[in-house]
């Protein structure tokens, strides 16, 4: 007997196989399915390109950026201020993979065709699932170009680089390069949610009025993703509150005076980098109209949230995945954990869960798709979009806990792609609004906008008669909506039902009963608990799961 047999002290045993590479859109039937249903089946052969990507080569590319933090590099090595954020290599392979896969950039290219927000919104859902800190950037270059475009001769200028699908990382102006990524920045020390607080000064250089430069000096508490090219800011003009884009190299090319404080030491990835910034007469050009800056930078903030909603769902997708093909691999107490009945349980829950997340998360991408030729899906993506963003996102902890926990220890160990998962899970409901905010919203709109009011009815009737649980509901919706007393205290409680009684409408539309059935007896009805893996026992447990990632892979 050799040395090395006699001290082989064990062989690895019922562990399972790596999940990657796998094809992470051909894998995800709720995915496909909503694509066509909502517009976007066109775009498929693109969105499916993209599927093998994000189960293969991202998956690797995700954990090693984010063992590789970012450097702050204040100066450069002759003393010279640079304000310089040194991201790692693979970091920019995966926004270079992002970028020229459309995830920010195919539904401005798509334009003219109905659907390309939808297919766009499907390419984000899957970048989402192995790597979070990139969808950062990628989100902000997407959503800055409704707003750029209050300002025609500056969008004329950046469009064809914000919407380039090459990526290019050099820290030169942008001008020079063959495309641009574009943060934003609203958030200050005094006041995030409430931007009305925003100190920030901008003082014209030279003529005033929108298109022209101004001096900005004041500060941002937070200014994520530092090294892009551009940012959509908020200063005080003598009008008020104003949008300025303000690029990382002056217009004569040097440094802008955008001055890194510090990198945030933040909870969630760790491959992008959050920053404090000083603005010490930074120059930046008025987007707009004068003291109409919050107006201009919502058509932004619109569709972040709407990414923070899709954002929410690919988490929520990664986590099921590797949950499902854990439990599949793995044994105890003599049987695989997927055929252990309290396990299918938990399993199926959590995939009626995820694929109720992406279902909306697709309609509202088309209502928002939609919007500028059909006034009543705009006005259902006003509404929706923060209905969607509030609930999805608060659902994405416990999601990804319970997923964790299918993994048993293993699960909680950083080797495995859930601990990133959990830490990233809270951003989205907290980042672009907090849920409060969104519930404020939610008010906001069915108080100052009747019509989406209208529109959101619209979309919860067209399911009336396919389940009596969602007729119930809407119903008494309606009547809790019109007793107006304490609604403000109340809208939690309120848009939570909303979102859940969208999904129904959604789901039972898309004609896979047991699924809806299952999902309006869980979530309308009284046969779910508190927790995941308490539907009732009428469920189709083999179904759902086997619908959201089918055996064989
Ligand atoms: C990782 C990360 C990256 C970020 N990147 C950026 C960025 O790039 N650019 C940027 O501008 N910002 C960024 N932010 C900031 C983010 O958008 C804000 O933190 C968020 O909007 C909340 O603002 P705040 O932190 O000032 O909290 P506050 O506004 O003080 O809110 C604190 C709490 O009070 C609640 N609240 C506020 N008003 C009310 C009310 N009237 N009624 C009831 N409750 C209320 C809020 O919902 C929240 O729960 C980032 C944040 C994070 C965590």
């Amino acid at each position: 007997m050799s040395i090395a047999d006699r001290f082989s002290t064990h062989s690895v045993e019922n562990q399972p196989p790596s999940l990657a590479p796998y094809d992470a859109y051909a894998t995800d039937l709720p995915l496909r399915e909503a694509l066509a249903r909502e517009g976007g089946g066109w775009a498929e052969q693109e969105v499916a390109q993209y599927g093998p990507i994000v189960g293969g080569e991202l998956m690797e590319l995700g954990v090693l950026a984010n063992e590789n933090r970012p450097k702050f590099r204040p100066y450069d090595r002759y003393g010279h201020r640079t304000d310089f954020i040194e991201f790692h290599p693979l970091y920019h392979r995966i926004m270079q993979l992002g970028i020229e896969h459309g995830v920010p950039n195919f539904a401005w290219r798509h334009e003219d065709r109905p659907g390309a927000h939808v297919a766009r919104a499907a390419l984000a859902y899957l970048h989402n699932q192995p790597e979070q800190g990139t969808s950062c950037p990628l989100t902000m270059t997407y959503a800055c170009v409704p707003a750029l475009r209050h300002q025609p001769d500056i969008a004329a200028d950046w469009m064809a680089r914000i919407t380039s699908t090459q990526y290019d990382a050099r820290f030169i102006p942008a001008s020079q390069k063959l495309g641009n990524t574009i943060g934003m920045g609203m958030t200050e020390k005094q006041g995030g949610s409430d931007v009305r607080s925003n100190s920030t000064r901008a003082t014209p250089v030279g003529a005033s009025g929108g298109g022209q430069l101004y001096e900005l000096v004041g500060h941002k508490w937070f200014f994520s993703a530092p090294m892009c090219d551009a940012f959509l800011v908020l200063a005080q003009t003598d009008a008020g509150i104003t949008c300025f884009l303000l690029p990382r190299f002056a217009p004569d090319g040097r440094h802008n005076a955008i001055r890194i404080q510090r990198l945030k030491d933040k909870l969630g990835d760790w491959s992008n980098a959050s920053s404090e910034v000083e603005f010490q007469g930074a120059l930046g050009w008025m987007v707009g109209e004068e003291g109409r800056g919050i107006a201009t930078i919502l058509e932004m903030v619109a569709l972040t949230r709407q990414d923070c909603l899709i954002g929410s769902s690919g988490i929520m997708r990664q986590a099921l995945v590797q949950a499902v093909h854990h439990a599949r691999h793995r044994r105890a107490f003599g049987k695989q954990l997927i055929d252990q009945p309290l396990m299918r349980n938990v399993l199926a829950d959590l995939a009626l869960e995820s694929e109720a997340a992406v279902a909306l998360s697709l309609r509202v991408a088309r209502a928002i798709d939609s919007s500028a030729r059909d006034a009543q899906e705009a006005a259902f993506a006003r509404i929706a979009t923060a209905i969607g963003k509030y609930f999805v996102c608060k659902r994405c902890p416990p999601f990804v806990n319970e997923a964790q926990e299918c993994l048993g220890g293993a699960g909680y160990v950083e080797e495995s792609i859930l601990p990133r998962l959990y830490r990233q899970a809270p951003l989205n409901s907290i980042w672009e609004g907090s849920g409060n905010i969104q519930c404020l919203d939610v008010l906001r709109a069915l108080a100052r906008e009747p019509e989406t009011a209208v529109a959101l009815f619209a979309e919860l009737d067209a399911a009336r008669g396919g389940n009596a649980l969602l007729d119930a509901e809407v119903g008494r919706l309606r009547a809790e909506l019109s007793r107006g007393e304490a609604l403000e205290v109340r809208s939690r409680h309120l848009v939570e039902r909303m979102a859940l009684a969208l999904q129904a409408s959604i789901l039972l539309r898309g004609g896979n009963d047991r699924v809806a059935d299952a999902f309006c007896e869980s979530r309308l009805g009284d046969a779910h608990g508190l927790c995941f893996g308490t539907l009732p026992s009428s469920a189709s447990f083999g179904l759902l799961i086997e619908r959201a990632f089918p055996a064989q892979t």
